[in-house]
This record gives C-alpha cells, sequence and structure tokens, in this order.
C-alpha cells in the first residue's frame, strides 16, 4: 500500500493492512489470522499495537489526530508520525543499534512499523521496582553524544545544518505542548496541573509567586524556542527508553526538533534524580533500597561526566563543521585556546542541561504528566515527602545556580536532601 487516507486502524484492519505489506507479513510469519494483536500503549499519545506471527513480532504506532490522553477536545497534529520517522532514521544512523529498527512508514495513516522490542521493559518501570542497569550508561551515553554532536553546527556544514532545521521545523505543535506544560503552566494557575494535595498546596502556591523562578523557567523557555543547536529527541525521559540488563533502546522522538542540547540531557538527568527520590516511597523496609539509591546517584554522576567525555572525543576527533574553523586555531596555542574553548562550551551546556533537568522535575510534580515513580507511592503523605524533596532540588537548580559547577554538586545536594 502507498499513501491512504487517514483512518484509525483497529485490530481487524490493522490486521488485514500488515497482512498486504508482503516484507512484513513474511517476517511475522504464519497465517494472518493467526496472529496475535494487542494494544499496549501507555503512552499519552498514541496507539500502539503488538502483532505476533509464527516467527516473530511487530511494533504498530499510530498517531491520534488527539492526544489520547485527554481526547477529542484537543488536537493534535498526524505530523507527529512523520516527524518521528524522520527522527528514528536519522538516529539509527548516528547512533546504530540503540533506536529499534524501522520496518515500514505510511505517512497518510500516520502509521510506523518497527521491530519489536522484547523482552525489553520501559526503564522507569524498572527503576520503581529498584532494578539496576549495568548498560545503561554507556549506551545513553553514546546515543546522545552522538545524535547531538553529528547534528550540530560542530559536525555539518552551515547549509547541511538549516537544511536540518527546516526538516524539523513542522514539528511545532509539539514543541508548543513542552512550551506550555514544562515551561509555563506549573507556575501559573492552570486548569490540567495538579499536585499531592494538601501536602504539597503550599508549595504550589509559593510556586506560582516566585518571580527568581519565573524569571529563570522563561530563560530557559527562551533557550527552548530560540536554540537551534541540534536535532534533540525532545522526550527522553525514563519513559521513552526500553531496557533490559544488557540492552537500551530509545523510543518515542516524536517531539524532535533542532533545540537546545541540554534539554535532552537534562530530561535524562531529571528522571534519574525523580528515580532517586522517589526511591524512599517504595522502600518497605527502612535503607532497603540502599544500594540502589547509591546506584541512581553514580549514574546521575556517570551520565553527564560519559556524555561530555565522549562529545569532546567527537570533537577533538576531526570536526567538519562550520563552527570553530580550524584555520583560526593553527599552531600550538591556537590548539590549546581551542581546547579551552571546548571547555568552556561543556561549561554552558551543564549550566543548560541543570536548568533543563530541573524544569522537568518541577512539570512531572505541578503539571499534567505525572510519572509512575512517584505516583505508585501509595501513601500521599509519603509521595509527598519524595516530591517535595526533588522541588526543593530544582528550585535550587534553576534559580541558586552558582553552586552547581559540576555533577557532583548535583549529586551532593540530592544525597543532602534524602
Ligand atoms: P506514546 O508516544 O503514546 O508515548 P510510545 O512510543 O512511548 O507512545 O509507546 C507506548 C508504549 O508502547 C511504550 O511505553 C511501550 O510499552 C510500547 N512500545 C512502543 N514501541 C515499542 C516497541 N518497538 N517494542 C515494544 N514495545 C513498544
Ligand atoms: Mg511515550
Ligand atoms: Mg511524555
Ligand atoms: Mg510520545
Amino acid at each position: 500500500p502507498g499513501q491512504e487516507d487517514y483512518r484509525i486502524l483497529h485490530e481487524p484492519d490493522l490486521r488485514d493492512y500488515v497482512a498486504r505489506i508482503p516484507v512484513l507479513a513474511a517476517g511475522l510469519g504464519g497465517e494472518p489470522s493467526s496472529w496475535a494483536i494487542t494494544e499496549v500503549g501507555d503512552g499519552n499519545l498514541n496507539l500502539v499495537f503488538i502483532v505476533k506471527g509464527a516467527r516473530s513480532g511487530v511494533a504498530v504506532k499510530q498517531a491520534l489526530p488527539y492526544v489520547r490522553l485527554v481526547g477529542e477536545s484537543w488536537p493534535l497534529p498526524l505530523s507527529r508520525a512523520h516527524y518521528e520517522y524522520l527522527a528514528l532514521t536519522r538516529q539509527a544512523e548516528l547512533a546504530p543499534g540503540l533506536v529499534p529498527t524501522v520496518l515500514h512508514h505510511n505517512d497518510g495513516l500516520a502509521l510506523t512499523v518497527m521491530e519489536l522490542l522484547e523482552p525489553h521493559i520501559i526503564m522507569r518501570k524498572g527503576l520503581v521496582a529498584g532494578t539496576q542497569y549495568p548498560r545503561f550508561v554507556d549506551d545513553i551515553t553514546t546515543f546522545m553524544a552522538r545524535t547531538l554532536f553529528f547534528t550540530s553546527d560542530l559536525a555539518l556544514s552551515a547549509a547541511e545544518k538549516k537544511e536540518g532545521i527546516a526538516a524539523f521545523a513542522g514539528n511545532h505543535a509539539l514543541c508548543k505542548i513542552t512550551e506550555d506544560l514544562i515551561f509555563t503552566d506549573p507556575y501559573r494557575i492552570a486548569e490540567q496541573n495538579r499536585w499531592t494535595e494538601p501536602y504539597l498546596d503550599g508549595l504550589a502556591a509559593a510556586l506560582r509567586d516566585d518571580l527568581d523562578l519565573h524569571v529563570a523557567i522563561s530563560r530557559l523557555k527562551l533557550k527552548f524556542m530560540a536554540g537551534p543547536e541540534a536535532l534533540i529527541h525532545g522526550d527522553l525521559h525514563t519513559g521513552s527508553i526500553m531496557v533490559t540488563e544488557s540492552q537500551t533502546r530509545v523510543i518515542d522522538p516524536e517531539f524532535a526538533f533542532y533545540g537546545p542540547m541540554g534539554f535532552d540531557v537534562g530530561a535524562v538527568l531529571a528522571n534519574l534524580l525523580m528515580a532517586y527520590f522517589a526511591s524512599a516511597g517504595h522502600e518497605r523496609a527502612p535503607g532497603e533500597r540502599h544500594a540502589f539509591e547509591g546506584w541512581m546517584l553514580e549514574t546521575v554522576a556517570q551520565v553527564w561526566n560519559e556524555f561530555a567525555r565522549k562529545f569532546l572525543d567527537l570533537w577533538r576527533g576531526g570536526a567538519a563543521g562550520d563552527a570553530y574553523p580550524i584555520s583560526l586555531f593553527a599552531g600550538e596555542q591556537g590548539a590549546a585556546r581551542l581546547e579551552a574553548e571546548r571547555h568552556a562550551y561543556m561549561q554552558r551546556l551543564f549550566a543548560d542541561t541543570v536548568g533543563f533537568a530541573a524544569a522537568k522535575i518541577v512539570r512531572r510534580i505541578f503539571g499534567l504528566a505525572h510519572n509512575i515513580d512517584f505516583e505508585l507511592i501509595e501513601d500521599p503523605r509519603r509521595r509527598a515527602t519524595s516530591e517535595a524533596r526533588a522541588v526543593r532540588l530544582a528550585r535550587a537548580m534553576m534559580v541558586e545556580t552558582a553552586p552547581f559547577r559540576t555533577i557532583a554538586d548535583v549529586t551532593g545536594a540530592a544525597r543532602k536532601l534524602r
């Protein structure tokens, strides 16, 4: 089938559709009537089906013309499936083996068929259960360093970079969701905000009155809107990462566009920090999760340090981009100045990362979309205790920025709050 008019493919339709694509039908194996089809979408926006045949399985993701979590009253363009497909294929080139392979895409149906990740689980679920993932640091830092570096002005010509920006510029409705839900609503009265009442009522009111915080979040919002540094994933939380103990796969890049690199790195750090703070609420006996919590903070530190190391290595290894023309940095002195400038660049990226991480924490506690790290803490008083610790750290990371010069300053502050 080529491009088709959009319709929602429910199970029988989906079976027929997949059966008509020879490469998919052959890969699945057996009679189409024998395939097992289940809807597994647990995300906020789209439908995801798993189709299993005699030989193998696939995952089928279809965008809906509205936000799944809210319903038809909140329309959202189907074109997000196009941008997700574009991002997935680009990421597969830049970071091979770290995203699911795309097997088929249909823009008209806003539908993508991809490799079934099995027995992978959503990382967030594993973290709630207290599982450690030894491959995670190396894989996620390779993913971020390579996708961010190779789509930046450090690696691309000016023309290639601007073509890249243009290719994703139409994804502005998804950007607007981020602009509203992350950078605006948690700091004002908004219908969709919610928090653990009544324990966090005071903190919620304080957020709405905190002009220092309003300046800080507005600066971050502007950076998000006006900082096309690289092709970012745009939704890189632990619910967009599927893992086993030996594999890591990044899914769901429908928010991708050319934005600030720190938004992706900050998203990962924020979600690890939230898993850390939530951990206290999941322990059944005091100290039960001590080793896990130690691993979480070590992972926070290693994610930044390994990301920075890999990014700098790529830059040193022969950046062909139009930024920092090598002819301006000739000789030994030139090389030394360029190396110092690389470190200054990473220091600025670190500051952005800390700010974006803080913004991602606040939105999960006071905004529309919450996460199971906190939500699965049944006792609201205990949940609020974990959430309040995370928010206290987030406010400091956004407003009292001076003490956060290295990642050890972040993990040190987090440890003190526990
Ligand atoms: P949404 O954009 O709605 O958040 P996701 O892409 O995050 O959708 O997918 C929703 C869920 O579907 C994931 O949490 C995961 O459980 C499942 N899923 C998505 N892609 C795959 C895949 N390739 N293999 C297995 N499961 C998947
Ligand atoms: Mg998702
Ligand atoms: Mg999301
Ligand atoms: Mg999504």
